[in-house]
């Protein structure tokens, strides 16, 4: 038996991966209803840090993996102890903490954006005038945007950070997610309320000038790029150190949340995927890194004399990632078999992709505007979302009719905005047939074009 902590989308389509190759799989989520709880041989319903549940898991898995990286890290640890657990919890820790992770990419030699660690008051009063304007993003704990805020100037920086410190969003950076509320932590596949994932309690931190504050909410503000395109490598390092990749994924954000993702000749310019891919193997192999990790990069506006893109690192998920849902059908090896076979310590073969594919979320908010016109306007339904009026189903049976649409979806019984309910798949030979074939379908559901 194989298992993971977490019980959201991505832990059940490992869960579907695993159950091919013949594994049985167990999950550990506090949600009675986890979609990945719902399909395994084994559903530890409790705390992540619930001695009992952690010492279940270690006596029935021959392995165990994370699908999130806000696990509490002393979990795996614990785990790590008895059981082969991938990804180790060191490199688990380094992608719960945007400041640990933007220390790894310069380490690793891979441009980041330029940003400030900011840990006092004193530390925003001494932010540089070339951060501005920024985001100003909590150092734990986000996701899917969440915990971000866009500051424009240096008073719009005051009070985003005042507001942050106020929620209490994150965690002083540096510790690792004790105590009960990082326990009660739920997967943010299953779309938590965030704030109870997080805890202000910690220790004093000591201030440039060395005055102890109380515990802050350590923020990282980062520059706002000029975003030509982002996009994300998908791979998998083995204990032997071997590397293996998905295509890179060209994607586009809405609101923060990954809505559009293509693979295939097309996507984006060769070189900078190579690039990218170079980076990505940079920062896994800096990380000693065993299993499945995204890495995402921003692909900056050409600028300068050379009037060439270029590439910044973002961020890495700890195991497989949204950008990477198209491999189940569009390569012959996908992201979740990746992870097992990590996790098995079986062979790695680089995945071959064979068709170009278009990947679309499908979040809540579809099942208020679902049966919209296609002439309708994408805007009007977006905001105006009557939480009296009844869910409505999304019309599957148009979607289905289009040639190569794969419907994937999580078997999460509520709808709501922003959540995360399933996603489609178009694939075909080329990326302009699967182009067209997501046009499509996204017409027929109200999705926004692109
Ligand atoms: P999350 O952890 O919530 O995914 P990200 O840091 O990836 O947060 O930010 C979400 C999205 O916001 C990114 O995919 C990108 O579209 C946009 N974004 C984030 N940081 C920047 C930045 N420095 N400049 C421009 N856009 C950004
Ligand atoms: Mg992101």
């Amino acid at each position: 038996m194989l298992g993971v902590l977490g019980g959201g989308q991505l832990g059940r389509m490992w869960a579907h991966a695993a159950q091919t190759m013949g594994y049985q799989t167990a999950v550990l989520d506090p949600d009675p209803h986890s979609p990945a709880g719902l399909v395994s041989h084994l559903h530890l319903c409790a705390d992540y840090l619930d001695p009992q549940a952690l010492a279940q898991m270690a006596q029935q898995c021959a392995a165990i993996t994370t699908e999130f990286e806000n696990v509490p890290a002393q979990a795996l640890a614990q785990l790590a102890q008895t059981k082969f657990v991938s990804p180790a919890a060191a490199a688990v820790a380094v992608a719960q903490d945007r400041a640990q992770e933007k220390a790894h990419f310069t380490r690793c030699g891979v441009p980041v954006a330029p940003h400030a660690v900011l840990a006092s008051a004193a530390d925003v009063a001494a932010v540089s005038e070339a951060l501005l304007p920024g985001i100003l993003k909590t150092a734990r704990m986000g996701y899917d945007g969440k915990g971000q805020a866009h500051v424009a100037n240096r008073a719009e920086l005051l009070a985003a950070w005042q507001s942050m410190q106020s929620t209490g969003l994150a965690m002083p950076s540096g510790d690792q997610a004790p105590g009960a509320n990082a326990a009660r932590a739920s997967s943010p596949n299953l779309e938590a309320p965030h704030p109870a994932q997080a805890s202000t309690a910690g220790k004093a931190i000591v201030s440039p000038q060395g005055h102890a504050t109380p515990s802050a909410t350590v923020c990282v503000l980062e520059k706002m790029l000029p975003l030509a395109a982002e996009c994300s490598v998908v791979l998998a390092r083995g204990h032997d150190g071997q590397m293996v990749h998905l295509p890179v994924q060209a994607n586009l954000h809405r609101d923060g949340i990954l809505a559009v993702t293509e693979v295939g000749d097309g996507a984006l310019d060769p070189a900078l995927a190579a690039q990218a891919v170079a980076a990505a193997r940079d920062v896994a192999q800096g990380l000693d890194y065993v299993g499945v990790l995204c890495v995402e990069f921003f692909v900056l506006h050409p600028d300068g004399p050379s009037g060439k893109t270029s590439l910044v690192v973002n961020e890495i998920a700890p195991r497989p990632h949204n950008s990477g849902h198209h491999s189940i059908d569009s390569c012959d090896v996908s992201q979740f078999e990746l992870q097992v076979r990590c996790m098995a310590g079986l062979p790695l073969v680089p995945p071959r992709a064979h068709s170009a594919a278009v990947m679309l979320n499908l979040l809540g908010d579809l099942w208020w505007s679902g049966a919209v016109s296609a002439s309708a306007p994408v805007q009007q339904h977006k905001n105006a979302h009557p939480p009296t009026e009844p869910a409505r189903e999304p019309n599957w049976a148009a979607v289905l009719a289009l040639p190569g649409v794969h419907l994937h979806l999580y078997g999460k019984t509520q709808p709501r905005r922003g959540r995360k309910m399933g996603h489609l798949t178009c694939t075909a030979p080329a990326l302009a047939q699967a182009r067209d074939v997501a046009r499509q379908a996204a017409q027929c559901l109200g999705l926004a074009p692109w």
